[in-house]
């Protein structure tokens, strides 16, 4: 009922919650947005990690820094994994604010645009532990092979542009520029996994990659009329020949995440309109849609019962 709630409830997703599992070659913990840890046991590669989540007042009106000790309580929930790698699939501050912190916390490489590196640089990250990736370069991380191939912002991009100057904290939250979109495929020996965090795309970009799971971002896809989710899915889904697509980058960002993640509310998003369509376009193509859990280990790759 729209009339009476300012979001979307998650109780009528129940089924599609991605079950939590462990004991698989990878595992997956989703830390909201589009932060997603994966680990094969000996090294773990890290997007975003964006988990100090600032209020709306602070974001829109004031000024923003990472908060080292949710960002510290994070590392230890995880059971301070062996991170090599911290990817920013953008510049913006919900990718990119808390970044630095992991990748000197776990003297993790920080990857991403050269707006990442600078973010990177004004905290203090050291020039060889920063790695700036173009159109196709590939990394190896352990088991972890990452492919960056460039991608397009959502549509409605507020910060555009690229962050040209070490950006020191605390700063305005418009001063995380985009920088360059990546979509990223993680190949590891148990499966190929693209992380495509922004809903955005290039036309025929991923024609020919190939992967089994789609991390697939649905930021303010509810507001997008059905035949640019029709198109996006093509492009990125459809495109990869992916079996399961695992939703991020729908939840509230504007609360701690030691809450149960929530829908964005409706003037800004509209979840249940997106997974309306979604499920039109998946059932049509034979692919299962997941809601991942925060924090909840699970098998990307493994099964879930739903298939
Ligand atoms: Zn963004």
């Amino acid at each position: 009922m729209k009339l009476w709630s300012s979001r979307p409830s998650l109780e009528r997703y129940s089924a599609q919650l991605q079950p939590g599992t462990a004991g698989g070659g990878v595992t997956a913990w989703f830390l909201g947005t589009s932060s997603v840890l994966l680990s094969d046991g000996h090294t773990a590669v890290l997007s975003d990690g964006f988990v100090t989540r600032p209020g709306l007042a602070r974001v829109v009106f004031g000024r923003i820094a990472p908060d080292e000790r949710v960002v510290r309580a994070a590392i230890e929930r995880l059971g301070s994994p062996p991170i090599a790698a911290v990817v920013c699939v953008h510049s913006h501050y919900d990718h990119a604010l808390d970044a630095p912190v992991w990748a000197l916390s776990a003297q993790a490489e920080l990857v991403g645009s050269e707006s990442t590196a600078n973010i990177g640089r004004g905290l203090g990250v050291p020039e060889q532990s920063l790695r700036v990736v173009g159109e196709g370069d590939t990394l190896v991380y352990g088991g972890f092979e990452l492919t960056f191939l460039e991608s397009e912002h959502s549509p409605g991009d507020r910060f555009p542009g690229t962050v040209d100057a070490p950006l020191v904290p605390p700063g305005r939250s418009r001063q995380w520029r985009t920088g360059a979109v990546y979509s990223v495929l993680v190949s590891h020996r148990c499966g190929r996994l693209l992380l495509h965090a922004s809903a955005g795309f290039r036309p025929g970009a991923l024609h020919g990659t190939r992967a089994d799971v789609v991390y697939l971002g649905v930021g303010a896809l509810g507001r997008q009329p059905a035949r640019y989710v029709e198109a996006y899915w093509d492009e990125v889904v459809r495109a990869t020949g992916a079996r399961r697509v695992v939703l991020i980058h729908w939840d509230d960002f504007f609360v701690s995440l030691d809450r149960p993640l929530r829908p964005m509310p409706y003037p800004a998003d509209d979840l249940d309109t997106t997974l309306r369509r979604l499920s039109t376009l998946s059932a049509r193509d034979a692919v299962e849609v997941l809601l991942p859990v925060a924090w909840q280990p699970s098998d990307p790759f493994g099964p879930s019962g739903q298939a």
